[in-house]
């Protein structure tokens, strides 16, 4: 006879939706330190920095859904489902993500997937990386003289040509893209094209936070021979607008003149 006792010798599992930041573990939050300690099982990406990783004791359980640039990625429903499987057999399950869990990293779909499963869940917010690479970049993404506003774009939507970019980038304003690199020069272009200026500056951040990190400065004419010339690897993001000058960085045109160009952009 069913009793409703076996449902009760389960322990209630739970879901953490954890953030790991851009990359330097110094970067986690206390929260998501805490929760690597204690978990019975971490799910995380390929974004999540050697050093974080390194954070989870060897006796708890680990699986990666790396993603691969080939495309051949675990698909989100069966990571969905892996998530609600894992939790509703009673663990605590931390799916761990780089940077914030909702900026472009899917954490909305798994919210929902929880959800709809009635599994406990919980969000642990991380430093995304438009804020870690600017900052470790001493490049401030507002600032009362150059912008105050800020628009966070994926580069890699296939609909550039659909949107109107003019909105985006240019006087006040900070544009930073996320999985840029491939479409670097379509994107230049298409600013460009929708009347942004070709001399605004730019700033590329490669593993930014990470000790090798590099800070590559230009300006938007010259930003997909710059990602091609510097070989760019990802994860890299570009950062397009007038506080883009005031990164501690490497100004990559190669002419003379050119950081004092940056410097007097207006
Ligand atoms: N959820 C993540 C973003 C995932 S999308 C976050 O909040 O940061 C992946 C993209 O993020 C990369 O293609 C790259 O554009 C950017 N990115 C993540 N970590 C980075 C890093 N350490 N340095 C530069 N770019 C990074």
């Amino acid at each position: 006879m069913f009793t409703g006792m076996e449902q009760s010798l389960i322990p209630a599992g739970k879901l953490w939706l954890v953030g790991a930041g851009p990359g330097d573990p110094d970067l986690l939050t206390l929260r998501a330190a805490r929760l690597l300690g204690s978990a019975d099982l971490v799910v995380h990406d390929g974004l999540v920095g050697e050093g974080v990783l390194a954070l989870i004791p060897p006796h708890i359980e680990r699986i990666s859904v790396a993603k691969q640039r080939s495309r051949h990625m675990m698909r989100q429903d069966l990571i969905n489902a892996l998530l609600v499987r894992e939790t509703r057999a009673g663990k605590q399950v931390v799916r761990l993500k780089g940077g914030d869990p909702f900026i472009f990293g899917r954490g909305g779909e798994e919210l929902d997937a929880a959800r709809d499963a009635g599994i406990a869940v919980e969000v642990v917010p991380g430093i995304t990386a438009a804020a870690g690479c600017a900052a470790q970049a001493g490049l401030p993404l507002t600032h009362r003289e150059d912008a105050s506003a800020v628009s966070f774009v994926a580069g890699q939507c296939k609909d550039l040509t659909d949107q109107d970019w003019s909105g985006l980038a240019g006087h006040g304003r900070t544009l930073v893209i996320y999985m840029g690199l491939a479409t670097a020069p379509a994107i230049a272009d298409k600013l460009i094209a929708d009347g942004v200026s070709p001399g605004l500056p730019v700033a590329v951040v490669e593993r930014g936070t990470a000790a090798d990190a590099r800070v590559l400065r230009t300006l938007l004419a010259d930003l997909g021979d710059l990602v091609a010339r510097e070989k760019v690897q990802s994860p890299a993001l570009i950062i397009v607008g007038k506080v883009a000058a005031r990164a501690d960085a490497l100004d990559c045109l190669g002419a003379p003149g050119v950081a004092a160009q940056i410097r007097d952009f207006t």
